[in-house]
């Protein structure tokens, strides 16, 4: 394994931390339905909508994705209630 020759110093390790301040905000863009902030590709915390459709209603899914459930799914699914 590489090893580094010397110690940083704390004056140099610590003068590199000191140009890592995060000060820019982060991209947010305008919801199309509620017009509030919200972070770009993500559902909005606002108003549960994403890509014109509302996904989340009260923190939940608001409408359960249709799955398609094969027979071999079926029987671990009944297997599992079982338990
Ligand atoms: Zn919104």
């Amino acid at each position: 394994m590489a090893v580094p020759k010397r110690k940083v110093s704390k004056a140099r390790r610590d003068k590199r931390r000191s140009s890592v301040w995060k000060l820019e905000n982060p991209g947010m863009v305008e919801c199309p339905n509620c017009h509030e902030l919200t972070a770009p590709h993500k559902v909005c915390s606002n108003c549960g909508f994403y890509n014109g459709k509302e996904v989340l209603k009260d923190g939940k899914l608001a409408k359960e994705p249709a799955k398609k459930v094969d027979a071999k799914d079926k029987k671990a699914e009944t297997k599992k209630d079982s338990e």
